[in-house]
């Protein structure tokens, strides 16, 4: 019992929260404030839309383009020693040879499983594959206007314009299906065959958008191929 006589509040406790009273200036007063307010919040707002609209962010992000991401791999292992001359109508370079090395970039989506946008491990093993086919070769432009190539038993044979003769072991050579070695045009060929080797399906399903190969002859000079 004595319990329940506490429970009830007494008299003064409820005129203590009991809201003091207001006189009807004050409730005019007030009610002229929070129309003041308002109407600053509206013209804030308004000016966030028109600024929203004419591309500046006004939250960090906001009105900005979607996010992207993108890896890059880069290996000391991406890299193939070959033997090359670029050859076009009316002109050859002497024979020689390049410490060729590569470099990738994958774009596309953050997967929300993983957390990648594609496994850099299998980026690596990719690539690898493709530099040590052309490693230790003489890179040969199969569909080279001014070359006449030919297989002679086990060997390659190229008769040039100027009636330079070369011979040798097929073996030795990445017979390639370009129209001239230089690197723009070896960057799309280790593109092509990164993209086979990764598997196309893999790529499309896990959203990639693009990706881009490098390939420098030396560090001064680089081609890129992205697509
Ligand atoms: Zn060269």
């Amino acid at each position: 019992r004595q319990g329940c006589k506490r429970a009830t509040p007494s008299l003064q406790a409820l005129q203590l929260h009991r809201e003091p009273a207001l006189s009807e200036s004050s409730v005019t007063q007030r009610t002229t404030r929070l129309r003041r307010r308002r109407r600053r919040i509206n013209r804030i707002q308004k000016k966030r839309v028109k600024m929203a609209a004419n591309g500046h962010a006004t939250t960090p992000g906001a009105g900005w383009a979607a996010p992207k991401y993108e890896v890059q791999v880069k290996s000391e292992r991406f890299k193939f020693n070959a033997a090359h001359f670029v050859a076009f109508p009316g002109y050859r370079e002497r024979l020689h040879g390049h410490n060729y090395t590569c470099s990738v970039r994958v774009f596309g989506p953050l997967s929300e499983r993983d957390g990648y946008v594609l496994d850099f491990g299998d980026v690596k093993k990719a690539t690898r594959r493709v530099c040590e086919a052309l490693n230790e070769r003489f890179l040969c432009p199969c569909l080279a206007d001014a070359l006449a190539i030919t297989r002679n038993k086990k060997n390659v044979e190229i008769v040039c314009e100027d009636a330079s003769f070369f011979s040798m072991p097929e073996a030795d050579c990445a017979m390639l299906p370009l129209k001239h070695s230089t690197a723009e045009e070896l960057a799309a060929l280790v593109w092509r065959r990164v993209i086979d080797e990764l598997g196309v399906e893999k790529l499309l399903k896990r959203g990639i958008t693009a990706l881009e190969v490098s390939v420098a002859e030396a560090p001064s000079q680089e081609a890129r191929y992205t697509r």
